[in-house]
């Protein structure tokens, strides 16, 4: 059903939490009885079309138009604000208690008045934390959230704020589309099991296209659902991923990188915090495979641009690969900062006459990111001299003659 009465929602979601999660929250309330058949029309509806939506494909978009997704700089939490030029807006997570200024200042200084969808990707507080602010501040359409309660305040508080509202919850689970408009294909790759050990994992994970453009965004997901969305045919190649869980060795397998292959990498991570996120080795992982790293840490918020084909950021990368993988040097250390421009149009860059190239890493060719012959598999992007590439083992592909 599409309408979850008011009164309804903290009750089903605590019951079927209990239903299909143990025990783990004894102060919750036992006396609504499971409600498996509450699940809403939609999830079911997406249930059953997932044999057919296990992609998001290209869209048609107009020239000129360009979707616009900003990684809002809120410490150690996520919040993300994702504009369509259609005019339709959705939020993913929603920081910490403390952010619900910086968050809703930032959604009003972009002309946002409404959230069509806002998603809660799993009811920690760094991602819940001022969503019942940003719920009572903006005009809401849907709320998506994995079935997961919480006995945290900060939980309660989000409950009050959508009960308040009179909207509907629509449970996050894979192969749940979203609607909004034709410019976009917006479809959940996770959760894809009903119940986890680590709340983590219960991460909403939604995959976004915009023209030839795709976007990943993790959550917290965690090598297990990880692994789930590995094994679950989804295609998973993004050229934007949110690293998952602020960048901890606990997510960004080397299993799912590959299967993502992203050309840009965003941490969303706070200084100096006591988790010591992110994670040399994900930095390392994400840097090997050719991805640009940027981090809200060291860049603040940070927007990409996407016009359909070409993707552009407001910054410029934390962590690019100093050189390709040779066969004397074993594992690359992590990178350091490097000013190379984001842009991944073949431009030089701005020191060191570096060029964007793209290369097979089985046949160790090298192309322009023009030429006709780009490699499909194999590939990564690398930002480097010709000479370089050459000395690394490389050679120039016969069509383009880098
Ligand atoms: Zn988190
Ligand atoms: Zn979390």
């Amino acid at each position: 059903m599409q309408f979850i009465p008011k009164k309804k929602i903290a009750g089903i979601f605590l019951a079927l939490a209990l239903a299909i999660g143990g025990c783990s929250n004894n102060a919750v309330p036992t006396t609504s009885p499971p409600k498996v058949e509450e699940s809403s029309k939609q999830v079911s509806t997406a249930d059953s079309q997932t044999a057919t939506t296990k992609d998001t494909a290209p869209t048609t978009v107009a020239p000129g138009q360009k979707l616009r997704i900003s990684y809002i700089d809120v410490g150690q939490a996520d919040s993300i604000l994702i504009q369509i030029p259609n005019g339709k807006n959705v939020l993913i997570d929603a920081g910490n208690n403390g952010d619900a200024n910086t968050i809703t200042s930032y959604l009003k200084k972009q002309g946002v008045s409404k959230l069509d969808i806002v998603i809660a990707t799993h009811p920690h507080e760094d991602h819940i934390g001022s969503m019942d602010k940003v719920i009572n501040t903006f005009d809401i359409g849907q709320v998506i959230m994995p079935r997961k309660d919480s006995t945290t305040q900060t939980y309660k508080d989000m409950i009050t704020a959508i009960q308040n509202k009179g909207l509907k919850i629509t449970e996050a689970k894979a192969g749940l589309k979203l609607e909004l408009g034709s410019e976009v294909n917006a479809l959940l790759i996770a959760p894809n099991s009903v119940s986890y050990e680590d709340v983590n994992n219960y991460s909403a994970v939604l995959k976004l296209s915009y023209g030839t453009n795709t976007f990943l965004f993790e959550g917290d997901a965690q090598e297990q659902s990880e692994n789930e969305m590995v094994n679950s045919g989804f295609n998973l190649k993004a050229d934007v991923l949110k690293v998952g869980h602020h960048g901890s060795h606990t997510s960004s397998s080397i299993a799912f990188l590959a299967k993502v292959q992203p050309k840009y990498a965003v941490i969303s991570v706070g200084q100096g915090n006591s988790y010591g996120h992110p994670a040399q080795t994900t930095i390392a992982r994400l840097t090997n495979i050719g991805s640009k790293v940027y981090r809200t840490d060291q860049s603040g918020t940070i927007v990409a641009e996407a016009d359909g084909t070409n993707i552009t950021f407001n910054v410029i990368a934390n962590e690019v690969q100093p050189r390709a993988p040779s066969t004397t040097t074993s594992t690359p250390p992590p990178a350091a900062p490097s000013s190379t421009t984001s842009n991944p149009a073949p431009v030089p860059a701005s020191s060191a006459a570096l060029v964007h190239y793209v290369v097979n890493t089985k046949s160790l060719k090298f192309h322009l990111p023009t030429c006709s012959g780009l490699p499909t598999t194999n590939r990564a992007d690398k930002d480097s001299t010709r000479e370089n590439l050459i000395k690394e083992g490389y050679s120039p592909c016969g069509i383009c003659k880098p």
